[in-house]
């Protein structure tokens, strides 16, 4: 459980809103029930003190710093909503820092319409991803935008175009030859690809095409196996 609230020598700390009602009401939580919680970025053994429908306070035992994200930005095109909403909750899983939904070129229209009152299920969705694979953090979804509104914004120094291409680019050789510290932005495109103008846009702000190889993947399959390559290079 992430907490909401803590004090600043972590001894106590509390989950509000959502979390507490779900506890409250649905999971009976007792006062003596220990948890597991994360405050302040750091994970702790957790004893449940009081339990109210708006508020469950515990006290901090040991804690233990719990794994920091990946520095990755995953740039993920909207597609088909159930493909989409299954990517996000396994880039959650596999450390992505942050998620910022594209409005392509070749996303579908009514995909595009309705993507930005599906924002908050998407948040909802990494909430609980980040919980149960026992990460301290919860990845920032951005709102969604279009490529023209986005790319000037993006500030990570290494930027990785995911396409196929003809060229033997791979994401492992352009992981291997930049900075080892240096953050990370993905960008993985919709179902019938990024247009010729979208790779042109990005090769103009830097962005570096590079292949997982010679297979087409699904785009929520790319997006899995490029964060896992990148965490195991990482
Ligand atoms: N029909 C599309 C095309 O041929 O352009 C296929 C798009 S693919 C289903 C969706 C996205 O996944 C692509 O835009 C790309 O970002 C990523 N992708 C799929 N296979 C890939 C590969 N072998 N290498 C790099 N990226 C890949």
């Amino acid at each position: 459980w992430i907490a909401d609230k803590w004090n600043s020598n972590r001894t106590q700390a509390s989950l509000t809103g959502d979390q507490a009602s779900h506890l409250a009401r649905v999971l009976r939580a007792q006062p003596g029930q220990i948890f597991d919680v994360v405050a302040d970025g750091f994970l702790h053994r957790a004893e449940v003190t009081s339990v109210h429908e708006d508020e469950v306070v515990f006290t901090l035992h040991e804690e233990h710093e719990a794994d920091s994200a990946l520095p990755v930005r995953l740039l993920l095109a909207v597609f088909k909503f159930d493909h989409l909403e299954w990517g996000i909750e396994k880039a959650t899983e596999l450390g992505a820092a942050r998620i910022t939904p594209v409005l392509a070129r070749r996303t579908e229209k009514h995909l595009a319409l309705a993507a930005a009152k599906r924002v908050e299920r998407w948040r909802r969705i990494v909430r609980e991803a980040s919980q149960q694979s026992r990460r301290s953090d919860v990845p920032t979804v951005d709102d969604p935008a279009t490529l023209k509104q986005l790319l000037q914004t993006i500030d990570e120094p290494v930027k990785l175009l995911l396409a196929e291409t003809e060229e033997e680019n791979t994401l492992r050789a352009a992981l291997e030859a930049a900075p080892q510290n240096s953050s990370i932005a993905l960008a993985i495109g919709p179902e019938g690809g990024w247009t010729p103008d979208e790779m042109q846009l990005f090769v103009d702000n830097g962005w570096q095409q590079v292949t997982l190889g010679p297979r087409i993947l699904r785009a929520e399959t790319a997006a899995i196996a490029a964060l896992a390559i990148t965490s195991a290079l990482r």
